[in-house]
């Protein structure tokens, strides 16, 4: 729109759309008041943005009815394996090019080659890289011989791998192990290469065979395990109240917390993240509760679930007696005696439950610089913590339904 004006700016419309989009789009009333853009999520009634309406309209689209999706969540594979896989068929690998059109910055061009844009197939199956480490390995597989358009397709074809290829290699199962670790090994790989500039492809054939025998072993007493419990993944706490996660990243020079604070519909109220001095772990992570409860006390939040990851801060807080160590003294009590005259809990997590504030304040350290998101501005959010929240919680969504 012209600044100021209320109406329609043609020379924009007429670069960015077509005759039939620009004339439906002259046919919208202006209505005059004299108010502030917002941000609005489309997909919900009120506008706010939730990982469940982003979760329903991948539904909707069908595919996830697809019976591949119940074969991924049975298969006789390693947890992470099978998250790894449901990330690749739904599409929210956090690769360059989806960040790229998600949030429109960054360079979208593969991490490895830098020739083509760093989509899924790309990575995947035809970067020379992924070629050499498939051809290296001690399987000498050859991607290129493998048609196949999309990672959906890929997905589908691991699962269930052509007879004539399963038949060479060692059977089915054997077969959709060896690809699960192979595109696993690659997107770590990508991942040593983006975030620590280092990645060796004979490094990688090496790791891809020593994951290879550990998941086979995994899968072979798989069996005998216990189901994995619900606790592995975030859930939204009871109706009504709040449910905040907080943690903390440490080197030996910098420091860095976090903290997402959840209701019970799934809707991100905060999630902030910031720099302080470096202190040890424990320090840090009592640091990060007593930063979230100002923002708990300025919302006036009543009802708040707390997690953390760390089991003797948690233990700390739960204790009655009085913290024995000095320098954690008020620390310690202040949110102990919140904790008491408010109605809060606080429970330990398992860090792969805690992953999205783990990224946060990792997010925080790296860059030395600290965020407030909220709901309304979700795409303000650091892009790396993005993709997570999206992909883990659409994740535990899907698995416990
Ligand atoms: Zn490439």
């Amino acid at each position: 729109m012209v600044p100021n004006d209320l109406t329609w700016d043609e020379v924009k419309l007429h670069d960015l759309c077509e005759q039939e989009t620009r004339e439906a789009i002259w046919r919208i009333k202006i209505y005059g008041a004299d108010i502030e853009d917002k941000l609005f999520w489309t997909s919900t009634s009120n506008g706010v943005f939730s990982v469940k309406s982003c979760y329903n309209i991948l539904s909707n689209n069908g595919e996830t009815c697809d019976s591949i999706w119940k074969e991924i969540w049975t298969a006789k594979i390693h947890e992470r394996l099978k998250m790894f896989l449901w990330r690749l068929a739904a599409d929210v690998l956090s690769t360059k090019d989806l960040l790229f059109e998600r949030i429109g910055k960054g360079d979208p061009s593969c991490s490895f080659c830098g020739s083509s844009k760093e989509t899924p197939s790309h990575l995947f199956l035809e970067c020379p890289v992924a070629r050499a480490v498939a051809f290296g390995s001690k399987w000498g597989l050859r991607l290129d011989s493998i048609p196949l358009r999309n990672m959906q397709e890929m997905v589908r074809w691991c699962v269930n791998p052509p007879h004539q290829m399963y038949s060479n290699l060692g059977g089915k199962d054997f077969t959709f192990l060896l690809f699960t670790t192979f595109l696993s090994i690659i997107w770590e790989l990508r991942n040593d290469k983006v975030f620590q500039d280092k990645s060796s492809i004979a490094l990688a054939t090496a790791r891809w065979e020593s994951l290879f025998e550990e998941c086979k072993f995994v899968a072979l007493v798989q069996d005998y395990l216990p189901q994995p419990s619900r606790k592995a993944f975030w859930h939204p706490p009871q109706n009504g109240r709040i449910c905040i996660n907080t943690d903390a990243a440490c080197t030996s020079d910098k420091a860095a917390i976090a903290l997402i604070a959840m209701d019970y519909k799934g809707i991100i109220k905060h999630l902030a993240a910031e720099p302080i001095p470096p202190v040890r772990t424990d320090i840090a992570e009592l640091q990060a509760i007593e930063w979230a409860a100002s923002f708990v006390e300025e919302s006036d939040w009543k009802d708040v679930d707390w997690l953390c990851d760390a089991r003797s801060v948690v233990d700390q807080l739960n204790n009655s007696s009085d913290p024995c160590k000095l320098e954690s003294w008020s620390l310690v009590k202040k949110p102990r005696d919140k904790m008491k005259a408010n109605n809060w809990t606080i429970s330990w997590t398992p860090r792969q439950a805690n992953k999205s504030a783990d990224l946060a304040a990792k997010a925080a350290l790296k860059d030395n610089f600290s965020f407030l998101c909220s709901n309304a501005n979700f795409c303000n959010w650091p892009a790396t913590v993005l993709a997570q929240i999206l992909s883990e919680e659409l994740a535990a969504i899907c698995y416990l339904g």
